[in-house]
């Protein structure tokens, strides 16, 4: 009965904040929800010009660690409006362009009123029979949100620069499966709520700062000034990371699996992490029998990046909870690899002080 209480109060949060609006640089309905969550529990709690949310405890501590994770996700800007009516955009963050013909869309009129539309594509039934082999850019797409000219569009209070993503609801798959939009990076969040709670009852004795930032997929913006305000002496990166043990993919490109537990990064094309640390986190995943994965070295980049090369530089480290099918309309996670990490992530922040000792700086 606890087990299943606690797994649906963890749906609940995946529900509440995957499906809140967060394309980069707009992200205050994720802000307000988590805010809702951990002013409760924190001592102090902040939000800076970048829109960067941190909650701290222990705010008049010197030895400082902070806990991050990005509330932003991949999504779309207007970048034209036709005199017919239909937008054009281009992306915020890497997307695949082939996924999004067909696509339901929300935009985001000035102000914050939001519109639904479809993303359209020439009919197959009017192109030639080259013009249907060709792959799709971005130029081939367009929004229909049922406007029928510029003076409507003027109307919506939709111009040049609102943003857009694709909609979607959280839903369980079989057992143990999140299906949901922005696990990247919604999972960190979730993560670092959790992580939140349970800190608030023990209160380490140093600052705890954990912070959720703005803009990471369009060059991990909030994170570095977030580092550069608290300069913290230990840093933790928590991140939703690519899974791609799907058909078709071969071994040698495989970064991460579904089921194995919490990702641990040593080396990506922005950081590396001092070996010791990277020791620290495996030795804590095996004493607690945590089961955790090596993520592939060199793919993909963090917010941690940004961190490590902050003020002096940072101790700094990432675990990431593996999700399939990140960057496009929707993704996966099994929420057994979500409490492992959670797991991981909550006693490497109760032992912080001592690794950073042991580790010797
Ligand atoms: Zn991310």
């Amino acid at each position: 009965m606890k087990a299943q209480q606690t797994s649906s109060d963890l749906i609940e949060l995946l529900r509440e904040l995957t499906e809140a609006f967060g394309v980069s640089g707009f992200e205050e309905e994720v802000r307000e929800k988590i805010r809702a969550r951990v002013t409760p529990l924190a001592h102090q709690v902040e939000v800076d010009a970048l829109g960067n949310l941190h909650a701290i405890l222990n705010p008049e501590q010197e030895f400082t660690v902070m806990l991050e994770a990005h509330m932003d996700e991949v999504g779309f800007v207007v970048k034209g409006l036709e005199k017919d009516g239909f937008l054009r955009l281009a992306p915020v963050g890497g997307w695949d362009v082939r996924l999004l013909p067909g696509q339901r869309i929300l935009v985001r009129g000035a102000g914050g009123k939001y519109h639904c539309g479809l993303v359209g594509s020439i009919p197959p039934h009017v192109q030639e029979a080259e013009e249907k082999n060709r792959v799709l850019g971005w130029r081939d797409l367009f929004v229909d949100v049922g406007a029928r000219d510029r003076d409507e569009l003027r109307k919506m209070v939709i111009r040049l620069g609102c943003v857009a993503l694709i909609p979607q609801s959280l839903l369980v798959l079989g057992q143990e499966t999140v299906m949901a939009k922005a696990l990247d990076d919604r999972a960190g969040c979730a993560l670092l709520v959790k992580t939140m709670e349970s800190l608030a009852q023990e209160r380490p004795p140093w600052r705890t700062v954990v912070t959720f930032s703005s803009s990471e997929e369009v060059g991990c913006r909030g994170a570095r000034v977030a580092a550069e305000r608290w300069s913290p002496h230990l840093a933790l990166a928590v991140e939703g990371t690519m899974a791609t043990d799907t058909p078709g993919v071969r071994p040698e490109q495989m970064v991460s699996s579904l089921g194995r537990g919490p990702v641990v990064t040593t080396m990506d094309k922005s950081l590396i992490v001092p070996e010791k640390l990277v020791e620290k986190i495996l030795d804590t995943a095996e004493k607690l029998g945590i089961p955790y994965q090596i993520k592939t070295p060199l793919m993909g980049s963090t917010d941690a990046g940004a961190i490590q090369l902050s003020g002096k530089g940072v101790l700094t480290g990432v675990i990431a909870v593996p999700c399939r099918y990140s960057h496009s309309p929707t993704s996966l996670m099994s929420l057994e690899d979500f409490m492992h990490t959670q797991r991981l992530l909550e006693a490497l922040a109760r032992e912080a002080s001592l690794i950073y000792k042991e580790i010797g700086l």
